[in-house]
């Protein structure tokens, strides 16, 4: 996806702070952080929206919630805790659609909008 925001990230034309990366995905602080802690979370091929995944890509969703573990632990908010979430499409606040995991923390949160 040429047009793709967070492709462009993935794949280093569009610069970001980067936490993590390996093979399939990349782990990257949110520009516009809603905690301490914000960071998105994103399969490196592009998938626009939760309701786009297939069982092929369980394999990348379950290491998108390791990844997510192990960066609530190397951030430092593990024990005291944090929140993940998917926001899809409109209803859901979901501004970017490429497959994005939040993993938001380092500050005691209010439930969720809307809840
Ligand atoms: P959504 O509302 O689609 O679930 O979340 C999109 C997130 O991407 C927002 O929290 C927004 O701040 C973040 N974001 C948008 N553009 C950029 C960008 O260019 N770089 C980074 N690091 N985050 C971005
Ligand atoms: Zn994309």
């Amino acid at each position: 996806m040429d047009s793709c925001l967070f492709c462009k990230i993935a794949s280093h034309e569009l610069q970001s702070n980067v936490v993590t990366e390996d093979d399939s995905v990349i782990a990257f602080h949110d520009i516009h952080p809603q905690a301490p802690v914000h960071v998105l979370i994103c399969p490196k091929k592009h998938i626009p929206t939760l309701n786009d995944v297939t069982a092929d890509d369980a394999p990348v969703l379950a290491h998108m919630f390791d990844v997510a573990k192990k960066i609530a632990e190397q951030l430092g908010i593990a024990q005291k805790g944090y929140r993940t979430a998917f926001n899809v499409n409109a209803d859901g606040g979901q501004v970017v659609f490429h497959l994005h995991l939040h993993v938001i923390g380092g500050r005691k949160l209010g439930p969720p909008a809307g809840l």
